[in-house]
């Protein structure tokens, strides 16, 4: 399935659904996952690990719908977590406890507590005071729990500042200048067992260079650890992976995972495992955000249409001024394209989806927002008291709902008015 949103008699489809019929039918603003593209791109790294012993660990909170993580258990999938909530998710998706590695800065104790009990396979962690917690945690429970250290290499992975995570000005890992010491005082630590070590260096990054600057980094620090008397298992290489969202050009991903694996393989480290944590690479372009056009509005230099999804259920382009292709879902042929920006209704001047875009449009039409899978609903919110969006993955002809649109009593669930 090279594109699973592609045009069939001038249609756009979600494999073999019109999207124009799932918006009739389902409403819009909609989100539409494809599960043909889902396992491709997961298909894709799994068969470039063929003679090494690797594992993905999916991302969690790139795109945390049941469905989505089921499509990935179903698959073999691990699955990188950042919060207890993400945690649930998983085991609601009949992931397993021993395939779920915990990331994220600010842990809490108890989710420390859920997730080692449930037996979770590693803990990412980020600082000496974090290390120092988990090893109290797990001796009030007499239990020993599975760590790495989250390394923060300082390597630029070039992409843009709010989602570069390995430089030494991020919040994020142990500074590689202290991270021996902190295995040190782990080794120490009676109730923490070393499995590994990990880092990441960001997010949507198109080159593969910043990755084996970063590993050539990790492995050095390895040789020092295993020379203190730590035993390194593993190698977590993160996630990070870029897509094409309009005119980038990353490494497919075959491509990406074998140039690492190589590296690894060079410097003497090809006999570990070596594991992934993509997010955005498994689902960003296995998802598109329907909308309809509401109103068109001709100004004097800039044109809108105003379309029924906003800043709330896409808030990339708000967030981190991010380009999504935008496709009429049935294209008007024989009328001339005008340049529109794309907004929504909320009330805010950030609220855009695309800017500048050549579109021959009618008020009413259909519109799909491209690469929408990663970093698309999870981030959206009830600004403007908004309903979420619906969901549904698709499956060849068949329609899952992965999520029904929200309902105004559930937007006020928990709300009350004073007293008399
Ligand atoms: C966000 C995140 C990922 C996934 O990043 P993508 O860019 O979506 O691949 C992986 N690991 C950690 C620790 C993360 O925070």
């Amino acid at each position: 399935m090279a594109n699973a949103f592609a045009y069939i008699d001038g249609q756009l489809h979600a494999e073999r659904l019109s999207a124009h019929q799932l918006a009739e039918e389902y409403g819009t603003p909609l989100y539409v996952y494809s599960r043909a593209a889902l396992t491709e791109a997961y298909q894709s790294y799994v068969n470039a690990f063929t003679g090494y012993r690797s594992k993905i660990y999916y991302a969690v909170k790139a795109n945390s719908n049941l469905a989505v993580l089921n499509v990935f258990a179903r698959l073999g999938a691990g699955f990188d977590i950042v919060s207890s909530g993400e945690f649930a998710r998983v085991l609601a998706a009949s992931g397993k406890p021993h395939d779920v590695v915990f990331s994220g800065v600010g842990k809490r104790t108890t989710e420390i507590q859920i997730v080692l009990e449930a037996g979770g396979r590693c803990f990412n962690v980020e600082s000496l005071d974090e290390l120092e917690r988990l090893n109290q945690i797990a001796s009030e429970s007499s239990q020993i729990a599975p760590i790495s250290l989250r390394v923060n290499p300082d390597v630029d992975a070039k992409t843009h500042p709010y989602i570069s995570t390995g430089l030494r000005a991020n919040k994020f890992g142990v500074a590689l200048d202290d991270a021996r010491a902190a295995y040190r005082a782990a080794l120490g630590m009676k109730h923490l067992r070393i499995e590994g070590i990990d880092c990441h260096i960001g997010s949507q990054i198109t080159e593969i260079p910043p990755y084996l600057h970063a590993i050539d980094k990790i492995l050095e620090l390895v040789d020092q650890v295993e020379a203190d008397g730590s035993s390194i298992n593993h190698i977590d290489i993160g996630g990070g992976l870029g897509i094409r969202y309009n005119n980038e050009t990353p490494p497919d991903i075959g491509t990406f995972v074998r140039t690492i694996l190589n590296h690894f393989d060079r410097r003497g480290h090809g006999h570990r495992e070596i594991w992934f944590e993509p997010g955005r690479s498994l689902v960003g372009n296995a998802g598109i955000l329907l909308t309809r056009v509401e109103y068109l509005k001709t100004g004097t230099i800039k044109n809108f249409a105003i379309v029924d999804a906003a800043m709330n259920d896409l808030a990339r382009p708000a967030i981190y001024n991010a380009y999504h292709k935008v496709d009429a879902v049935t294209p008007r042929d024989g009328q001339l394209p005008a340049t529109y920006d794309i907004v929504g209704p909320v009330c805010e001047s950030g609220d855009w989806l695309a800017r500048d875009r050549s579109l021959a449009l009618k008020s009413g039409d259909l519109l799909a927002i491209r690469s929408a899978g990663a970093y698309g609903f999870v981030i959206s919110s009830n600004y403007n008291s908004r309903p979420r969006a619906a969901e549904l993955l698709v499956d060849g002809a068949r329609v899952h709902m992965a999520r029904r649109r929200e309902t105004l009593l559930q937007l006020m669930n928990g709300e009350s008015v004073l007293p008399d």
